[in-house]
Order: C-alpha cells, then sequence, then structure tokens
C-alpha cells in the first residue's frame, strides 16, 4: 500500500455520486414525481414527453428504453416518472440482483400490459439472465426448455407487452444484441449550476429549510452537476446553518460549512485534489494510462471513469488522450501548481500503454 492509498478514504465521500445511507430518509419525499417537477435534462425530456403523448394517443406500449449517463444523475427518477406519466406500474430492480434466468422469468410473468419494468445497472445483467431478455424485449415471449437431453423440447410462453428502461453508467458495455433491442437511448447529462440550484431550492420547501437564492446557488455550485450531491450537501448545510447560525442557508453560511467540509468553490474535495496531484508530480501531468492512475492512488479503474472523471473533464481539468489522461493547465492553476506542459519530462512513461 502506498501513502496515497493510506491517505485517501473513498469509502466516506459526501461527493460519493453512488446511494448512501445518508440519502435513504429523504429520498422518497425529495423525488420529482412528474415531468414538470423533474428539472434539467430538457432534451430527454422533451423527446420522452413526444413518445409518451404518441403511446396514450394510440393506446400502444412505450418502446424500449436505455439511459445512460453518470450514477445521481437521475435515471431511476426520471423512470418512475415515464410509468407514472404513462399510468402503468413500475416494477423495480437491477443487473446484479437478478442471478438465474428464473429470477427474471418471474418478474416477467408478472408485469401486466404496458408495464414498466426497470432493469439499474443493466451492463451487469449475467450472460445467461440476459439471454431471455431477448424473446422477451422483441416478441414478449419466453422461451422455456422443459426436460433434458434428446427429450428436451422448447415452449413458448407469451408474456403482457411490456415496456423496459435500463439504466447504465456506461452503454458501450452493452452487449450489442441488448443495445440493438432498445428503441430509445437517452443519455443524461451533468446538471448545470443553474438547474441544480432549483433543484436545491425546491428540496429545501420540501424540508421545511429556509435558504436564499444564493445561498441555494453556492451548493449547486459545488455539487459536480449531480442532483444527489446537491441533494445530500444541503442536508449538511442545514446541520451547521442550525447550529452555528438562525437556521438560515445563506452564501456565508453555505461556504463557510462547505469550506468546514473541505470542498472547494468548483466541488472538489480532497480526492480529486489528490488525484491530480498524483498525476502532476508522479507523471509530469500526464498522460498516464488509467489502469497505472488507478494502481498508483488505490482506486478501481471504473470507480475513476464514472465517478471522479466526468466532472473533472467536464470542467476543464482533466483531459482524455489516446496516450492516456493528462491534467490540464486550468487545474494546475487550481491547485497552485507553477504549470509545466504535460509529457515535459518524457523519462516517466506510464508503463500500461
Ligand atoms: P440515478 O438513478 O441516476 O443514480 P436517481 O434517480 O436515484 O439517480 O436520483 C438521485 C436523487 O436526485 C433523487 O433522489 C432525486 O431526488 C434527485 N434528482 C435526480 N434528478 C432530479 C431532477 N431532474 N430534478 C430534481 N431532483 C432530481
Amino acid at each position: 500500500m502506498n501513502d496515497y492509498e493510506n491517505e485517501m478514504n473513498f469509502e466516506d465521500r459526501i461527493l460519493e455520486t453512488a446511494y448512501t445511507a445518508e440519502d435513504s430518509e429523504t429520498e422518497f419525499s425529495l423525488r420529482p414525481r412528474t415531468l414538470d417537477e423533474y428539472i434539467g435534462q430538457e432534451k430527454a425530456k422533451e423527446i420522452l414527453k413526444i413518445y409518451i403523448d404518441a403511446v396514450k394517443l394510440r393506446g400502444d406500449t412505450l418502446d424500449h428504453v436505455l439511459l445512460y449517463g453518470p450514477p445521481g444523475l437521475g435515471k431511476t427518477t426520471l423512470s418512475a416518472i415515464i410509468a407514472s406519466e404513462l399510468g402503468v406500474n413500475f416494477r423495480v430492480t437491477s443487473g446484479p440482483a437478478i442471478e438465474k434466468q428464473g429470477d427474471l422469468a418471474a418478474l416477467l410473468t408478472n408485469l401486466g400490459q404496458g408495464d414498466v419494468l426497470f432493469i439499474d445497472e443493466i451492463h451487469r445483467l449475467n450472460r445467461n439472465v440476459e439471454e431471455i431478455l431477448y424473446p422477451a424485449m422483441e416478441d414478449f415471449a419466453l422461451d422455456i426448455i422443459i426436460g433434458k437431453g434428446p427429450a428436451a423440447r422448447s415452449i413458448r410462453l407469451p408474456l403482457q407487452r411490456f415496456t423496459l428502461i435500463g439504466a447504465t453508467t456506461r452503454a458501450g458495455q452493452l452487449t450489442t444484441p441488448l443495445r440493438d433491442r432498445f428503441g430509445v437511448l437517452l443519455r443524461l447529462e451533468l446538471y448545470t449550476p443553474k438547474e441544480l440550484a432549483q433543484i436545491v431550492t425546491r428540496s429545501a420547501g420540501i424540508l421545511d429549510i429556509p435558504i436564499t437564492e444564493d445561498g441555494a446557488l453556492e451548493i449547486a455550485s459545488r455539487s459536480r452537476g449531480t442532483p444527489r450531491i446537491a441533494n445530500r450537501l444541503l442536508k449538511r448545510v442545514r446541520d451547521y446553518a442550525q447550529v452555528k447560525g438562525d437556521g438560515c442557508i445563506t452564501l456565508e453560511s453555505a461556504s463557510a460549512a462547505l469550506r468546514m467540509l473541505e470542498i472547494d468553490e468548483l466541488g472538489l474535495d480532497n480526492t480529486d485534489r489528490r488525484m491530480m496531484e498524483t498525476i502532476i508530480h508522479f507523471y509530469n501531468g500526464g498522460p498516464v494510462g488509467l489502469e497505472t492512475l488507478a494502481a498508483t492512488i488505490g482506486e478501481e479503474a471504473i470507480t475513476i471513469e464514472d465517478v471522479y472523471e466526468p466532472y473533472l473533464m467536464q470542467i476543464g481539468f482533466i483531459s482524455r488522450t489516446p496516450r492516456g489522461r493528462c491534467v490540464t493547465k486550468l487545474a494546475y492553476e487550481h491547485l497552485g501548481i507553477p504549470y509545466q506542459p504535460a509529457g515535459a519530462s518524457p523519462d516517466q512513461i506510464s508503463i500500461d500503454e
């Protein structure tokens, strides 16, 4: 274990984009219930509105939808809204939770006409299970093998027409036969600070927290484009404002609370800063291969790709080149480190590219 690994504690990260126990108490009340309440993602919403209206007009079922994008952006929320706008049941499961073909068959045979089946982390479905999804999605039928050996025969069990909504952080990891069976592919984007400020203000209203406009924007601009983080920071800042002040979240109390939590004005925490400093100090600003970087900071490559990188790339602090990741001049400035052009010293090279 190296020093960096020792210092970094990824477990308790407030800026974690995945769902944590801390989110559970308010998860239900904060979820928007209608497309109009769902803030941002205008492009995806516009497309969905057209499909939903058309389906309702024709009395049809919605085509299968694949939602992809980083965690915490509202894929589950949006899927529940689609079902409720269509007036159908919403069933939830996830790729890793379905272990056997029989588990999925049970779910599918219980679906009613037009129901929505939501499979989170669909890229983690096991291949065996995935195979029974193909005829289910395409022909609304289950192919069941009865018996063994030469006497085995296959019978086809009809299913109700349903809509599958798959969510994934990475569309590229889906197998081609599965991806091709989705009629609608929608990518969710990181939210702008203005959109997140609307989300924070809405959540504060539901939780009965007094907040000023600039207080909401302060939390929003430090939430890495992610509603889940924005809601979490709102609750942390509320605690601070109640203990240290009169309970109202203002620009001052928000920035003092976030400073205490070591989240800087761009929403970066120690983990981000250390990751970029590692690239700068160990690899001269890059390029460094993903696997090499992951090994150096003691983190999984997939976590770097899904969780840390999207936001650092969006704000222009990290760039991806064919030879690996580079830290940009902007990031050097932010970290207060004198800029040296990437790859200035060729004696340190990454080993996996
Ligand atoms: P994902 O499934 O992409 O990981 P979720 O749907 O669980 O994300 O969303 C995380 C939280 O963020 C939800 O509890 C919800 O309250 C909030 N949220 C997500 N998207 C929006 C949005 N567009 N408007 C308001 N709140 C949102």
